[in-house]
């Protein structure tokens, strides 16, 4: 495994196929089209009754992202 120490937390998720990162976004995940992987063009179905947890996680992180946006602009 090649980790970097990568400062941005993007949402996405790893290929099963090629293993490579494939970066998207809450809104892209909450609205059900799948995710087309960028590397090898396997597209990836989400189902969202199993994918609920993960999916309430990335809504968390994408709320504590706004929420820190918010502040700096707020604080300064
Ligand atoms: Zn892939």
């Amino acid at each position: 495994m090649n980790q970097r120490n990568q400062t941005v937390k993007e949402p996405g998720l790893m290929c099963p196929v090629c293993g490579k990162f494939i970066p998207t976004s809450v809104a892209e995940l909450l609205s059900c089209r799948g995710l087309d992987c960028p590397s090898c063009g396997l597209h990836l179905e989400i189902n969202r009754a199993q994918s609920q947890k993960a999916l309430e996680a990335l809504q968390q992180l994408d709320r504590a992202h706004k929420r820190v946006n918010s502040t700096s602009r707020f604080n300064r």
